[in-house]
């Protein structure tokens, strides 16, 4: 049956310590094994501070491995950055003393090995060692999104694409984000994931889930053994219907059950977000829709002033739709797709997905038409 749980947690080690491990046993942690090999994989966007809540907390990883090791298993650490060095993210992020005196590694995916994850996409390009741990350990950071409004458990498999071929798949899915959402639940089902937890101690609000986004204390951990339950949990906490997220609808789609869906926990509870506004990307009349999408649909934009220039977008972009000029960067969009890969790994938050003046006068006649 559906079930998740939800505890009141906090970033002070000697409390969160107990917290994890009681969470880790009501997940299975059983079924890690004396020398069971462990991948514990966070969500590693960029290099940030634990207080910019862009990135897994050091010390909920710290919790995790010693529970590993406890067990008698070989945890390791690994992702796959979109930007900067993956030592810059581990010396920046305090993983390093967070882990310091444990036997745990911690470190970039970097083999790639095609995985079949079904169709319509077939083989996928998934980092080795997530397809040969043992376990997968799922240690999601509670996010808002501004293409998929969150991110939770499902979609932290999206690390498990090494490097530029996740942009690669943004462009393949194309303006379509319920494609989207479909190549994330499949991904997530290759993996496989035996339990989820996702931090929401600190979470992030507004323009996520980069730098563009705003902490916001929830003071939550929410796990499950399914990364599909944990996302439902915390939009039934949101009080955001399950079809709202991409994610959800299309593993409900693809047969994945969340009703009647269990939470139990002295966390459990009303939580609220300031989350990203999302308007449909693609609408009216199929031969007119290149000029709705250039000149109706909600794109990103940027804030100058905050612009250092540093192109970090303009080498992401799956659609090669960014160019320096001027003081900043300019957008073509007549071939930008609206994945918002730029919004997500702009180190400086210059970044922000908006809506043109005639997009939001004709939303709001839509919406008034449609109540
Ligand atoms: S918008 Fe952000 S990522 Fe792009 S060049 Fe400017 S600072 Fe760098
Ligand atoms: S400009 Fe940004 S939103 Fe548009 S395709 Fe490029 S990365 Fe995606």
């Amino acid at each position: 049956m559906p079930e998740a749980f939800v505890r009141r947690a906090a970033y002070d080690y000697r409390t969160l310590k107990p917290v994890v491990f009681e969470m880790m046993e009501a997940l299975g942690g059983a079924r890690i094994r004396k020398k069971s090999s462990v991948l514990i994989k966070p969500n590693f966007l960029l290099p940030a501070r634990p207080e910019r809540a862009v990135t897994t907390h050091p010390l909920i990883l710290r919790a995790v491995a010693e529970y590993v090791l406890d067990r008698q298993g070989r945890p390791f650490i690994a992702d796959s950055p979109a930007v900067g060095p993956f030592r810059r993210l581990v010396r920046e992020g305090g993983y390093r003393e967070a882990l310091q005196g444990l036997d745990v590694e911690m470190k970039a995916f970097s083999v790639s090995k095609k995985a079949d994850i079904g169709r319509p996409f077939g083989a996928v390009e998934l980092a080795e060692e997530a397809l040969e741990a043992h376990v997968v350990i799922n240690c999601a950071k509670l996010k808002t999104h501004s293409q998929m409004l969150l991110t939770l458990g499902v979609k932290n498999l999206f690390g498990c694409v090494i490097g530029l071929k996740k942009s690669e798949w943004h462009l393949r899915s194309g303006v379509n984000r319920e494609r989207f959402a479909q190549l994330l639940v499949q991904i997530h089902n290759r993996i496989a994931p035996a339990m989820t937890l996702i931090d929401g101690i600190l979470a992030l609000e507004g323009h996520g889930p980069g730098k563009g986004g705003s902490p916001k204390p929830l003071g939550v951990l929410v796990g499950s053994r399914q990364a599909v339950w944990a996302d439902a949990a915390v939009c039934r906490m949101l009080r955001l219907p399950p079809q709202r997220l991409p994610t959800l609808a299309a593993a409900q789609q693809l047969g994945f059950s969340i009703d009647p869906l269990t939470l139990s926990g002295d966390g459990v509870g009303r939580i609220s977000l300031v989350l990203p506004e999302r308007v449909p990307l693609s609408f009216g009349p199929r031969r007119f829709q290149g000029l709705i999408r250039k000149h109706l649909v909600q794109r990103p934009v940027v804030a100058v002033p905050r612009c250092k220039q540093c192109a970090e977008c303009v080498s992401f972009c799956p659609a090669k739709a960014v160019t320096l000029s001027g003081k900043a960067v300019a957008f073509d969009y007549d071939r930008c797709i609206r994945c918002y890969c730029c919004i997500e790994v702009c180190p400086h938050g210059a970044l922000k997905a908006a809506e043109t003046p005639p997009g939001r006068l004709l939303r709001r006649v839509r919406e008034r038409l449609a109540n």
